[in-house]
């Protein structure tokens, strides 16, 4: 048996982690559940998975947690520090999925505890990336790629070393508004470019996707996840969404890893120790799919994309706050009080301040969270002077 803790147990990647999880009950048993503040849902998914502890990150709702599983005998807990004590009880690997920068704390203290990360919180990496892989590293804790792309590649990488690697693809579906004329796409509100074509996801991803930002934290991600330098990266558009990532090797050989676009996929193969876990899909039909396309993304409609693959050649600081003001970004957007182009131009004009000279690159996780911290009051200022225009 092992032991599971998902953080994140309530979202889009949490609700497929119990999925995969329920399918093998002789394989897994879950410790803990962590939510944000649906109450509601997190106490169904502790009784439905049989968790040992469920705690709920807003410090209000305890009272309404303990009422929702009063007739069971799980340990409730509710703030910050209860999401902590969640990741220090005992566990095999812990699922890390809350969504944004606020799951780099939890999962940074998973890892100090050298527990198995299946990762699926890519913000902790854009975020804190080169002292969370260090850390990872010094401590000898495993980290398990979930985000699809990242999870075909480490399957893709195994077939050689990475500074072999010529090009390491991932691959984006495109997001609503592959087709979309510019002028169709700035007047298009959240809950248009919310509707993903291929994927169901949580919200901010939703829009991510829509942007493309989402490649652009993805290439970041990679970069820190399997050490590859910028000019090893590359994205390409390719809508059927079968195609994942593409490996392509110094002595010309060229190693993709494929799957149907369900994220239980992954999760599976993440949560998969000697042997891969057994899951009920159907073989692709190959003659069925019959072809695979691909394009190139269009940076000019999709700008996000191009400043991220600036701000990943960059490094420095620039990774934290440009993930810090998208995210400020996006809720603003998804809020209504700003339009789908000025999520770039918020997140545009906070990286121009950090690209001057005298801000220095994170040196720690602590030091990472200071800049996001500092970045997201520069983007809440931002985004004050955008309002004041409209
Ligand atoms: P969702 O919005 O669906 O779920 C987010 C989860 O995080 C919920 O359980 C939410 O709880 C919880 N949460 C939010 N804030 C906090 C907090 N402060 N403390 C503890 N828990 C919190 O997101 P997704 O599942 O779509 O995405 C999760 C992560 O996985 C993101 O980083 C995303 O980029 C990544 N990812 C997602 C993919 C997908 O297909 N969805 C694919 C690849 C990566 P509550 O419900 O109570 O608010
Ligand atoms: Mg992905």
């Amino acid at each position: 048996m092992r032991k599971i803790t998902i953080l994140g147990a309530t979202g889009s990647i949490g609700r497929s982690t119990v999925d995969v999880v329920s399918e093998h009950p002789d394989k897994f048993e879950v410790e803990a559940v962590v939510g944000g503040s649906n109450v509601e849902t997190l106490a169904e998914t502790a009784k439905r998975v049989k968790a040992r502890c469920a705690v709920v990150a807003d410090a209000t709702k305890l009272a309404d947690l303990k009422e929702a599983l009063s007739d069971t005998d799980i340990d409730c807990g509710a703030g910050e520090k209860a999401v902590l004590e969640a990741v220090d009880r005992p566990a095999d690997v812990i699922l890390a999925a809350i969504a944004g920068t606020a799951g780099l704390a939890p999962t940074y203290a998973s890892l100090k505890k050298g527990r198995r990360i299946a990762l699926a919180n890519k913000e902790s990496l854009v975020c804190a990336g080169q002292s969370f892989m260090k850390a990872a590293a010094a401590i000898g804790a495993e980290v398990f790629a979930v985000d699809s792309e990242h999870n075909a590649l480490q399957q893709a990488l195994m077939a050689g070393q990475s500074q072999d690697v010529t090009i390491a693809t991932i691959t984006a579906s495109g997001g609503p508004f592959r087709t979309w004329s510019r002028e169709d796409i700035a007047a298009a509100p959240a809950e248009v470019a919310s509707r993903h074509p291929v994927w169901a996801m949580g919200a901010k991803i939703l829009i991510d996707s829509a942007t493309l930002m989402n490649k652009g934290l993805e290439l970041i991600e990679a970069s820190h996840l399997f050490d590859l330098r910028a000019d090893q990266l590359d994205v390409v558009v390719h809508p059927d969404a079968i195609v994942h990532a593409i490996a392509q090797w110094r002595d010309g050989a060229v190693t993709a890893g494929l799957a149907a676009p369900d994220m239980r996929i992954p999760i599976a193969n993440a949560l998969g120790f000697e042997r891969r876990l057994k899951m009920p899909y159907p073989v692709l039909d190959f003659v069925k799919i019959s072809r695979l396309n691909f394009e190139a993304p269009d940076e000019e409609r999709f700008p996000c994309l191009k400043l991220a693959k600036a701000v990943l050649r960059a490094g420095g600081p620039l990774p934290a706050a440009m993930n810090a003001a998208n995210e400020v970004a996006v809720a603003a957007y998804m809020g209504g009080q700003i339009k789908f182009y000025d999520i770039y131009t918020l997140v545009a004009a906070v990286c121009s301040v950090y690209a001057g000279e005298g801000v220095r690159a994170p040196a720690s996780v602590e030091d990472a969270l200071a800049i996001h911290n500092d970045a997201t009051k520069m983007a809440q200022e931002h985004l004050e002077l955008i309002l004041a225009k409209h």
